[in-house]
């Protein structure tokens, strides 16, 4: 699609091609595991990777494709890939440059799937992390051996609300001929693009804002298509695959190699395929992109201003705040607003922050964030249980911390809720 055209146009055509056969101005549901090859010799070249169409949905499929595109799109990437969740996109993307033996590097205040994933799962695979406070750059510079493959940060931490500094994080990344891979669930496109600002992959759980709706589990990795694979430290990229009769991705594929490569070997092989009608569901969500994200910042904006003015509030995390140390951070990368995921908390420790949630009506106590309804938890006794206190505190963890996801309700019926809530302590 044109890159004349502005995000909202993008979200609702970027991928979409009317069907010619039916004429369907809806996408289709794709709802196939294979395609008819024309004749034996288009099977060939489809599965030696000379010539591009469908084989089976595991790897690519129709409405999967619009998604992909469509999102790769609004990032400002060369090439999506969906996966099966946000978890499964993340592995993948630090799969796809990192192999046994290397390392990476992160921050303490991350997801909680996400924090697992590399002290303890990709450890198993000989996948080394190691987690650093990123507020202070040089920090990550001191922390890259020859072995290290890619920085990995998110737009927006969790659960801390921290926003990192893309570009100083590019350039550590860009100097040590590393890549930049980041996280932007948080932030959706329409606050923040990471490409911009320098990162080479972006990855999201599509869970989130970009399906909108709490109704399906997806992943999607972006290629930045703007990193040198060639510069020796990526043999995966560079050197011949075996398993492809010696192509060369960064050769082949340009700047989609990176996208490729993951499609085509991890995907091909480990298997977290995206449904194609969770592609269908997300890619629905993704129409209305914009319009969400406007008001989830508004509300979001005005109920951490009423919290942080409370008498019975004891902090408010929330970038988008005047005295936020990280306000002149949001400002530069998510200038249309800090997001609607954010931390507060109440003054009485771990009951008081209990009581609150219980007295609740709207507010939804649940694990997710960015569905169009309001949403809340409480990250010590659920998402982050899984952290030593250790962990917890270095990733802003405390005992009475509640995380909310501003929804889309009236934001006076959202404010009373909050009132029951305070009312109860
Ligand atoms: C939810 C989430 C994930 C994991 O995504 P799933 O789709 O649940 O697998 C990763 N990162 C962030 C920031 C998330 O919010």
């Amino acid at each position: 699609m044109s890159k004349d055209f502005k995000f909202e146009t993008k979200q609702l055509h970027s991928g979409q091609v009317v069907d010619s056969e039916t004429n369907s101005r809806a996408l289709p549901i794709y709802q196939t595991t294979s395609y008819v090859f024309d004749n034996p010799e288009h099977g060939a070249n489809l599965f030696g990777l000379s010539e591009a169409g469908n084989i089976y949905t595991r790897i690519t499929n129709p409405t999967t494709a619009a998604l992909e595109t469509r999102i790769a799109d609004l990032e400002g990437g060369t090439a999506g890939l969906a996966v099966a969740s946000g978890m499964a996109a993340i592995t993948y993307a630090v799969q796809g440059v990192a192999d046994s033996g290397d390392h990476i590097i992160s921050t303490t205040s991350l997801y909680g799937g996400t924090h697992t994933l590399f002290t303890h799962t990709l450890k198993k695979f000989g996948i080394d992390a190691t987690l650093v406070n990123t507020k202070n750059p040089d920090d990550v510079s001191r922390e890259i051996k020859d072995n290290t493959k890619a920085i990995f940060v998110e737009t927006i931490g969790n659960p801390e609300g921290n926003i990192e500094d893309l570009e100083a994080l590019a350039k550590i990344a860009q100097d040590n001929g590393i890549v930049l891979i980041v996280d932007n669930t948080f932030a959706t496109p329409y606050l923040c693009r990471p490409i911009e600002h320098g990162a080479n992959i972006v990855v999201h759980s599509a869970t989130k804002f970009l399906g909108g709706h709490g109704t399906s589990i997806g992943g999607i990795i972006v290629d930045g298509g703007n990193f040198d694979w060639k510069n020796g430290k990526y043999p995966g990229m560079s050197e011949p695959d075996n398993s492809y009769h010696g192509l060369v991705f960064a050769d082949t594929f340009g700047d989609q190699a990176f996208a490729y490569k993951v499609r085509t070997t991890l995907l091909r092989d480990t298997g977290a395929a995206i449904s194609p009608f969770n592609s269908f569901l997300l890619t629905q969500g993704v129409e209305t992109l914009s319009l969400r994200m406007e008001r989830h910042v508004e509300n979001a904006q005005k109920v951490a201003e009423y919290l942080s003015q409370h008498e019975k509030v004891e902090w408010v995390d929330f970038a988008g705040l005047q005295d936020s140390p990280y306000k002149s951070l949001q400002e530069k990368y998510l200038p249309k607003g800090a997001g609607s995921i954010f931390t507060f908390g109440v003054k009485g420790g771990y009951e008081a922050g209990k009581k609150f949630i219980e007295a609740l009506e709207l507010f939804s106590l649940l694990a997710n964030v960015g569905d169009a309804k309001s949403l809340v938890v409480h990250p010590a006794s659920t998402t982050h249980s899984q952290l030593t206190e250790e962990q917890q505190v270095e990733g802003g963890v405390k005992p009475e911390t509640v995380r909310l996801s501003v929804g889309l309700e009236h934001i006076d019926d959202i404010i009373e809720d909050i009132n029951k809530g305070l009312d109860a302590i």
